[in-house]
C-alpha cells in the first residue's frame, strides 16, 4: 500500500475546467487523455467492439430468400423501395414499422437516461465510439499522454512528421472504411465493393463515401470532444430527463475534500482531510478535458473513465473504491448531510467514518431498487406497449392487398343488350418474393360477370390472375350486370385470394348505374 505522498501527481489542466470556461464558444485546447483501465475501461472495450463489429460486418451478411429477392440480410433498396431486415421485408405502405422503431428508440433513450443517465453518449454513441478508435490509433503511434504532449510541442522533424503521417493516413482510412461500410446497408454489398473499387459505382456511392469520410475524420479525429459540447444537442436535453434517481458519474467529495497530498501531516496536526489526494489521475483520463471535481457539467459524457483512475489511486492506496462513481443525487445530498458540520457548514471527512477509519454504515449507496420508479415505469411502459404494437401488427399484417380505382368517366356504359358496364383498375400486391397465381372475383351484386381485359375468358365471376415476385399487379376489370337485376343494390366487393394458401383481401366497391334505372 502506498503513502499517500507517493501516488503520482500528474501535471495536468482542465483545458474545459467549469471555473475557468467561457460561456460562448472559445478556441480549442488539445485534450490528450491518458490511457485509462479498469472495468468500465474493459466494458468499453467490449462495447466498442460489438458497435463496429455490427457496423462494419452487417452488410456483408446473407440471407436466403429465395432466387426472387436479395440475399442480403440487411438491405435497405431504394430503387425498388424495399427494406430488408433478415426474415422481414417492409414495403412503402408499411414504413410506419420504421418510424414505431424510431419512436421506440426515442422512449427507450429517455428511459436509459432516467435511469443511468448518458449511458449512451458515454459508451454507444458513433462519436464516442469512434473517437476512442481514433485514440488507439495515436497512442499506438504517438504514446500515452506525456509522449504526445511532448510530441505535440517538440519542432517539426523527420520522426515527427513521420508519426503524424502515419497517424492521419490510419484514421483517413478507418474513415474511408466507415463511409464505405454506410453505402453497403444500400445495394449488394460485395457487388458494390467490385463496382467501386472498379470505378463503375453510380456518383452518389463516391459523393456519400467522400461526405462520410470528412466527417467521420474531422468529428474522430481533430474535433473530437467539440462535437458533444458544441454540436449535439442531447447534453441540453438530457437535462429534462434527469432526476434525483438518475445514475450520474459523480464526485463524492463529502468523502474526498479537503483534499490534500499530505494526509499523515494534516492528521498529525488535528486536521480532517478527505481521500482526494489531488492526483488528478482523474484529469488526466478524461477525454472532454474536465475536472469532475468541479461538480456535474454539461460536458460530462459520463464515460466512467475517471472512476476507473481514481479506483485505481484508492487501491493503491488502501482506501475504499468510489471516491468518484455512479451515483444518484439523492444518495449524494443525504450524505452531504451527514459529512457537512452543522456549526461551520463545512465538509467534514471525519463525520463520515466510523472510529475503525471505514465509511460508516448509515452513507447511501446506489440500490437497484431505484431504477424502479414511476417515471421508468411509464417509460418501460410506453416502450413495452409500442413494441407489442408493432410486433402483433408485423406478425399479423398481410402480405396480399388489394386496391381499386373505378372508372369516373363515364361512371357506367349501357351496352346494346340493356346491360349496364362499370371499369375498375384493380391492383393486386403480392409483397411475397415468390410468384404467386391469385383468384379474383366478385361477391354481392347478383348476375354479375366479369372480364379482364388481355385474358383471354368468358365472363364469369371468377378469375385466376397471375402475379410476378414482390410486385404490383395491375388489371383493367370491366363488371357487367343484366338490366333485370339492377334493382337489387349497387355495392358488392371485390375479393382476391392464393389459390395456395389462406390469405385473402376483400375490397368493398360500388356499382353505378344510371339514375332512371335504380
Ligand atoms: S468527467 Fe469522468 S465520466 Fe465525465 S467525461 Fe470525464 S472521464 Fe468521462
Ligand atoms: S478524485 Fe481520485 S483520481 Fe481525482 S485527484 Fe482525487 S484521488 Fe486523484
Amino acid at each position: 500500500m502506498l503513502d499517500e505522498r507517493q501516488v503520482e501527481r500528474l501535471e495536468v489542466t482542465a483545458v474545459n475546467s467549469a471555473k475557468t470556461r467561457q460561456p460562448l464558444y472559445t478556441a480549442r485546447q488539445k485534450v490528450f487523455p491518458k490511457r485509462a483501465s479498469g472495468r468500465f475501461r474493459q466494458f468499453k472495450w467490449l462495447v466498442m467492439l460489438v458497435t463496429l463489429g455490427i457496423y462494419y460486418l452487417t452488410p456483408w451478411l446473407r440471407w436466403d430468400r429465395g432466387p426472387y429477392a436479395p440475399d442480403q440480410a440487411v438491405l435497405l433498396d431504394i430503387a425498388n423501395r424495399r427494406f430488408y431486415f433478415f426474415a422481414v421485408e417492409i414495403w412503402p405502405q408499411e414504413f410506419f414499422y420504421v418510424a414505431g422503431l424510431l419512436v421506440m428508440a426515442g422512449i427507450g433513450l429517455f428511459l436509459v437516461t432516467s435511469t443511468v443517465g448518458r449511458a449512451w453518449c458515454g459508451y454507444t454513441c458513433p462519436q464516442t465510439v469512434w473517437v476512442d478508435l481514433f485514440l488507439v490509433v495515436e497512442r499506438g503511434i504517438e504514446g500515452d499522454r506525456n509522449a504526445r504532449i511532448k510530441l505535440d510541442s517538440a519542432p517539426w522533424s523527420f520522426a515527427k512528421l513521420w508519426k503524424r503521417m502515419t497517424k492521419h493516413a490510419i484514421w483517413l482510412v478507418i474513415a474511408v472504411a466507415t463511409g464505405g461500410a454506410w453505402i453497403f446497408y444500400f445495394a449488394d454489398a460485395p457487388t458494390l465493393l467490385g463496382q467501386f473499387v472498379t470505378g463503375q459505382a453510380e456518383a452518389v456511392a463516391y459523393i456519400t463515401v467522400g461526405i462520410l469520410t470528412a466527417t467521420t475524420y474531422a468529428f474522430g479525429g481533430l474535433m473530437r470532444e467539440q462535437v458533444c459540447t458544441y454540436m449535439c444537442p442531447w447534453p441540453r436535453i438530457q437535462a429534462a430527463m434527469l432526476d434525483e434517481n438518475s445514475l450520474t458519474v459523480t464526485y463524492n467529495d463529502w468523502r474526498g475534500e479537503p483534499r490534500s497530498r499530505h494526509a499523515k501531516k494534516a492528521a498529525a496536526e488535528g486536521l480532517s482531510v478527505g481521500d482526494c489526494v489531488d492526483c488528478n489521475a482523474c484529469v488526466a483520463v478524461c477525454p472532454m478535458g474536465i475536472d469532475i471535481r468541479d461538480g456535474q457539467q454539461l460536458e460530462c459524457i459520463t464515460c466512467a473513465l475517471c472512476i476507473d483512475a481514481c479506483d485505481g489511486v484508492m487501491d493503491k492506496i488502501g482506501k475504499e473504491r468510489g471516491l468518484i462513481s455512479y451515483a444518484t443525487l439523492a444518495d449524494y445530498q443525504s450524505n452531504m448531510v451527514i459529512a457537512t458540520d452543522p456549526a461551520t457548514q463545512t465538509i467534514d471527512p471525519g463525520r463520515v467514518r466510523d472510529g475503525e477509519g471505514k465509511l460508516d454504515k448509515g452513507i447511501s449507496h446506489f440500490h437497484i431498487r431505484r431504477l424502479f420508479r414511476p417515471r421508468t415505469f411509464v417509460y418501460a411502459g410506453a416502450w413495452s406497449l409500442v413494441g407489442l404494437g408493432l410486433l402483433i401488427a408485423l406478425l399479423s399484417r398481410d402480405r396480399l392487398d388489394i386496391n381499386v380505382l373505378q372508372d369516373r368517366n363515364p361512371q357506367y356504359v349501357v351496352l346494346s343488350d340493356g346491360s349496364i358496364r362499370n371499369g375498375y383498375t384493380v391492383k393486386l400486391l403480392n409483397m411475397v418474393p415468390e410468384p404467386r397465381s391469385f383468384e379474383l372475383s366478385i361477391e354481392g351484386l347478383p348476375g354479375a360477370v366479369m372480364s379482364v381485359v388481355g385474358i383471354d375468358q368468358q365472363e364469369t365471376r371468377s378469375i385466376t390472375i397471375d402475379a410476378e415476385p414482390d410486385k404490383l399487379k395491375t388489371v383493367r376489370v370491366y363488371v357487367r350486370q343484366p338490366r333485370d337485376q339492377l334493382s337489387q343494390g349497387q355495392g358488392f366487393s371485390f375479393v382476391v385470394a392464393d389459390r395456395a394458401g389462406a390469405e385473402r383481401d376483400v375490397y368493398a366497391a360500388k356499382f353505378n348505374v344510371p339514375e332512371t334505372l335504380r
